[in-house]
């Protein structure tokens, strides 16, 4: 069976409420015409305060599914700060990034961590989108699919092949993050692949033939034809191209070509 492409927009640390609702209503506008038959899932990550926001503007909406960009693993408890899986359904979010660069880099999360939230996010019934990437000097120094192998190996431990094979893995090489300078089309799809031989070392050939696994680095308008056109690669993780209505909107047409 075909997998299901993937647009997904990482907020980030951007837009309050009435920014998140003009995105939002941009969007909604922008996919009211397109041909639901043929369109990838389309997921946006808002900040959490705009979760609410962005909730009411899709829930009569069956084209966009809530991503939340990070959660705790934890039920509930003393965790200042945190947000719990429980709250999260409260919005009826599907997806939960987890394991994003910038949340490794800035926020020291470890792969230990990441795991606890991949299986956190699943026991929940939610699906995480598990990110993945090396470093500039990691790919010069030749170690890029060995870094990855490690980093795919220990956020899926203990999870089983029905999880895995319902989960996202975004691979978004930390030098192509909002650098402008996106990975050759060809090349990601050559990692990726490397991703996917990971999975069905771990698993099956036949997990690794469901799991979705989507490019994230500087994807725009203009590249994104070239990358789905990729046999290995599954959709998008959107950063800087996800902000405004038009540009997303773009992207989500150039996925259906
Ligand atoms: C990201 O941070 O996940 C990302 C891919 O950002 P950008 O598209 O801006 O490079």
């Amino acid at each position: 069976m075909a997998r299901r492409p993937i647009i997904a927009g990482n907020w980030k640390m951007h837009n309050n409420k009435a920014a998140a609702r003009e995105l939002m209503d941009g969007i909604n506008y922008g996919i009211s015409k397109l041909d639901a038959s043929k369109m990838p899932e389309v997921v946006v990550a808002p900040t959490y305060t705009a979760l609410w926001q962005v909730y009411e503007l899709i829930k009569n909406e069956p084209k966009v599914a809530l991503a939340a960009q990070n959660v705790n693993p934890n039920p509930k408890g003393a965790y200042t700060g945190e947000i719990s899986l429980e709250m999260l359904a409260d919005f009826n979010v599907k997806f939960v990034i987890i394991g994003h660069s910038e949340r490794r880099q800035m926020f020291n999360e470890t792969d230990e961590f990441i795991n606890q939230k991949a299986i956190a996010i699943l026991n929940a019934g939610l699906i995480p989108i598990i990110c993945c990437g090396e470093t500039l000097e990691q790919r010069e120094a030749g170690v890029t699919d060995a870094h990855l192998e490690a980093q795919i190996t220990k956020a899926l431990a203990g999870i089983s092949a029905d999880d895995v094979a319902k989960s996202v893995i975004a691979y978004e090489p930390i030098w192509a993050i909002g650098t402008g300078k996106s990975c050759d089309a060809v090349e990601a799809n050559r990692t990726i692949g490397e991703i996917r031989k990971v999975v069905a070392k771990l698993y099956s050939q036949d997990v690794a033939d469901k799991i979705r696994i989507l490019y994230g680095g500087s994807v725009k308008p203009s590249t994104i034809v070239e990358q789905m056109a990729q046999p290995e690669i599954d959709g998008g993780l959107i950063g800087g191209a996800s902000l405004e209505a038009e540009s997303f909107v773009a992207l989500i047409e150039g996925a259906m070509q």
